[in-house]
C-alpha cells in the first residue's frame, strides 16, 4: 500500500501541516478520505502520494473515499492558503464537497423571476466579433486574461455567451461569476434560455442539498456552464476553458472572512493552472485591470447614446433631499407616467440623532458610531445591530430638544409620499430586501408599474436592466468621498457611472446628481461619462503615493477589550517587519466593543510581509490570547 500527505479538515490555526496515511493503492492527489484524527474522524484531502512514511512517522489506515477534487483545484487551494495567509485545509474546505447524507426531496432549482426567453441575434457588432476572435483564438492556444470593456447596454452579456458556446463546441466548460444573483436575473435568464439545462446557478438561496445536487451535476459533466457568486469560482467543472468575471469592480467578489480571497485574483490563477481563458468585463473597471490586462474594447452602448448627466449644486439650490430641478423632473413623470431610479446610500430614517442643547450625538456603547434612527422610532447601530427606542429626552442632558441630522432612504420614501404623490414607491435596501424573494418582488413590481419610483442605496446601481427607466438621480453624491479610503473616489465615480447607466437604455433617459462637491474628480469625469479619463487620472495619481496596482497592500488588524493593547501590539510588530513601506499603527473605530488599530504595509512582496507577520504574530500568541487579543493579516484589502 502507498502512503498520501492529507490535509484533515479542520479549521484550527494551529493544525497546518499534512499528516501521513496508509491508503489503497487506486487513490490519488484529490481524493477526499475519511480519516482518523485525534479522537473523532474527519474529512480529509490527499495532496500528495509518497512511496514511504517519513522517518519517524507512524502511518495510519485511511477510512472510506467521500468525495473527489480534481488535482487542479487541490493545487488552487494549496496557492491560496499561501497567497492569503490561511491555513491549508480552510482553503481546501472551499473546494472539497461535504459527504452526501441523503438526496434531496425538492425539485431542482428554478429561476422565480424574468424567464423571457431571448432569441440569440444572428449578427454581431465589429467590435463584439473581435473580441470574440480573439478569445476564441486564445481559447486555442494556451489561454490569456482579458478586460472586456464597454459602456453599460454595449453587449458584454452577449459576448459572454456566443464566448462559452465557443468553449463548449471545444468540449470545455464555463464560469460566469456575476456579484449576486438576486440582483442579476435577467442574466441568469438569458444564459438558461440560450444554453438550457447545462446551465447550473449557485447561488445564497440554495440549501444545502440543493447546492451538493448542482456540485454534482457539475462534477458529473452535466452541467457545463456555472453561473454563480464569488464562491462559483471553486465550482468542480470538468476541462474548464472560459471564466468570465462580470461586474468586475464589484467590492463582492473579496470574502471578508478568513480565508480572505479575492474571487478575480484566484479566478486568474485558476484560469492560469488550467490552461483557460478568464474575460473580466465592466463598464468601470478596476485601475488594477485596466493597468494590467489586454483591453478588448466594445466602445458606445447599442443603439443609443448614454444620457446626458446634469449636476445639481447643493450649495445653491435649496430643498434637499429633492431639490427643485429634480422635483420638476419627478413632476413630469407623475404627470406623463414613466420610470424614475434614485440612489441614496444611507438607510434608516436619518442618520443621527444630535442635541441641539449639549451637542452630543446619540451613539452606540459598543461601536464609535451614531446610531441610526429607523421608522417606528428605533434607534439602530449598523455595525453590531443593536437596537433601542429612540429617547424623548438627550440621554446627556435631558434636553428634549433632539434633531435629526441627514436623510436616509426611509426619510426619502417619505418626502416622495408627500411631494409626488402620484408616484409610486418601492424602496430596495438592507431593511426591505431581506430575503431573494423579496428582492425579487420588489424589481417585478417595478418592472410592471407605469409611474414609479425605485428608490434605494446601491442596489439600486446594480446590473438590472430595466425597461422604460428615464430618469435617475443620485440624491448625495458626497456620502461615499468622505470615507477615509483610498478607493473611495474609484467607487464614488463607478456608483454614478453604473447608476447613470440604469437610465435611457431604451428611452431617452436624463442623470441628475445632486451634490456639495461639484468640482471633485469623481463628479467631473461621470459627467461626462469619461471612464478612461477618469482611469488615466486616477492610475497616475496612484503611481505617484504606491497604492495598487503599483505596489500591493497588505492590511493587519488587531483587536482588543482596550485601547492601548491593540497599538502596543501593531508597535512592537512594525519594529520588526523591515524592508517595506508601513504606515500606522493607527486606531480605528471601535466596534462591538472591541478597541482596533491597523497597521498597513505597502509591498511588491505580499506573500512574504503576510508571511512575516503571521510568523511574528504566532510567536506573541500566547501572550496575545492572554491579552484578549485577536488579529486579522488581510492581504489585497478592498477597504481600509
Ligand atoms: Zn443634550
Ligand atoms: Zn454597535
Amino acid at each position: 500500500m502507498p502512503y498520501a500527505s492529507v490535509y484533515p479538515l479542520v479549521s484550527a490555526r494551529a493544525v497546518a501541516r499534512p499528516f501521513t496515511y496508509e491508503v489503497p493503492p487506486e487513490i490519488g492527489k484529490g481524493a477526499v478520505v475519511s480519516v482518523s484524527f485525534g479522537s473523532a474522524r474527519r474529512r480529509g484531502v490527499v495532496v500528495e502520494l509518497e512511496e514511504s512514511p517519513p522517518p519517524g512517522v507512524e502511518p495510519t489506515l485511511v477510512g472510506e473515499v467521500v468525495g473527489e477534487v480534481s488535482p487542479a483545484l487541490v493545487d488552487l487551494a494549496l496557492w491560496l492558503a499561501d497567497y492569503y495567509g490561511s491555513t491549508p485545509a480552510r482553503a481546501l474546505e472551499l473546494v472539497a464537497p461535504r459527504a452526501r447524507k441523503r438526496r434531496s426531496e425538492r425539485p431542482p432549482p428554478v429561476d422565480r423571476v424574468s424567464l423571457e426567453a431571448e432569441p440569440a441575434p444572428s449578427t454581431v457588432t465589429g467590435t463584439q466579433a473581435a473580441a470574440l476572435e480573439r478569445i476564441a483564438g486564445a481559447l486555442d492556444a494556451s489561454g490569456g486574461h482579458f478586460l472586456l470593456y464597454g459602456a453599460t447596454g454595449s453587449g458584454k452579456t452577449e459576448v459572454y455567451l456566443r464566448a462559452c458556446a465557443t468553449a463548449l463546441d471545444r468540449g470545455r466548460s464555463a464560469i460566469v461569476l456575476v456579484p449576486e444573483i438576486a440582483l442579476t436575473p435577467q442574466a441568469v435568464g438569458r444564459f438558461r434560455a440560450r444554453f438550457g439545462e447545462q446551465v447550473a446557478v449557485l447561488h445564497s438561496g440554495l440549501t444545502e442539498a440543493e447546492r451538493r445536487d448542482e456540485r454534482e451535476r457539475i462534477a458529473a459533466g452535466d452541467s457545463r456552464v456555472v453561473i454563480g457568486a464569488r464562491s462559483a469560482v471553486f465550482a468542480p467543472v470538468r476541462e474548464l476553458g472560459l471564466l468570465c468575471v462580470d461586474e468586475e469592480h464589484d467590492a463582492s467578489y473579496k470574502q471578508e472572512s478568513d480565508p480572505r480571497y479575492d474571487a478575480r485574483t484566484v479566478a486568474a490563477k485558476r484560469a492560469s493552472l488550467e490552461g483557460a481563458v478568464a474575460v473580466y468585463g465592466s463598464a468601470t473597471p478596476r485601475p488594477e485591470s485596466w493597468a494590467s490586462l489586454e483591453r478588448l474594447e466594445l466602445g458606445e452602448r447599442l443603439g443609443g447614446r448614454l444620457p446626458p448627466v446634469r449636476v445639481v449644486d447643493l450649495r445653491r439650490e435649496a430643498g434637499y433631499p429633492l431639490s427643485a430641478p429634480l422635483l420638476k423632473e419627478l413632476a413630469r413623470l407623475e404627470e406623463r407616467g414613466g420610470k424614475a431610479v434614485l440612489l441614496l446610500n444611507r438607510r434608516g430614517l436619518a442618520p443621527a440623532l444630535h442635541c441641539r442643547s449639549c451637542g452630543q450625538t446619540l451613539r452606540c456603547g459598543s461601536c464609535d458610531v451614531a446610531l441610526v434612527l429607523h421608522a417606528g422610532g428605533a434607534l439602530r447601530c449598523h455595525h453590531c445591530g443593536f437596537s433601542m427606542p429612540a429617547p424623548e429626552l438627550c440621554p446627556a442632558c435631558g434636553s428634549p430638544e433632539l434633531a435629526r441630522i441627514g436623510v436616509g432612504t426611509q426619510r426619502l420614501e417619505r418626502e416622495l409620499a408627500a411631494k409626488v404623490p402620484g408616484l409610486e414607491r418601492i424602496r430596495l435596501d438592507a431593511d426591505t430586501a431581506r430575503s431573494p424573494e423579496a428582492l425579487a418582488a420588489a424589481l417585478a413590481r417595478f418592472r410592471a408599474a407605469e409611474r414609479v419610483v425605485l428608490l434605494g442605496t446601491q442596489m439600486v446601481a446594480k446590473g438590472h436592466h430595466f425597461e422604460g427607466v428615464e430618469l435617475a438621480a443620485v440624491i448625495d453624491a458626497d456620502t461615499g468621498l468622505a470615507l477615509p479610503d483610498f478607493r473611495a473616489e474609484e467607487r464614488t465615480f463607478q456608483l454614478l457611472t453604473q447608476l447613470a447607466g440604469r437610465s435611457g437604455r431604451d428611452a431617452p433617459g436624463r442623470v441628475l446628481i445632486q451634490t456639495f462637491q461639484p468640482d471633485s474628480r469623481p463628479i467631473r469625469f461621470a459627467v461626462r461619462h469619461d471612464v478612461s479619463g477618469f482611469l488615466a487620472d486616477e492610475i497616475s495619481r496612484r503611481s505617484e503615493l504606491a497604492y495598487p496596482p503599483f505596489r500591493h497592500l497588505v492590511r493587519i488588524v488587531v483587536a482588543g477589550p482596550g485601547p492601548a493593547a491593540p497599538l502596543r501590539a501593531l508597535t512592537e510588530l512594525r519594529a520588526r517587519l523591515d524592508g517595506d513601506e508601513l504606515s500606522g499603527p493607527a486606531p480605528l473605530l471601535r466596534l462591538r466593543g472591541r478597541y482596533r488599530a491597523q497597521l498597513i504595509a505597502k509591498t511588491d512582496a505580499p506573500r512574504r510581509v503576510a508571511g512575516r507577520a503571521a510568523q511574528l504574530l504566532s510567536g506573541a500568541a500566547p501572550a496575545m490570547r492572554r491579552a484578549g487579543l485577536t488579529v486579522v493579516v488581510d492581504v489585497d484589502p478592498q477597504t481600509l
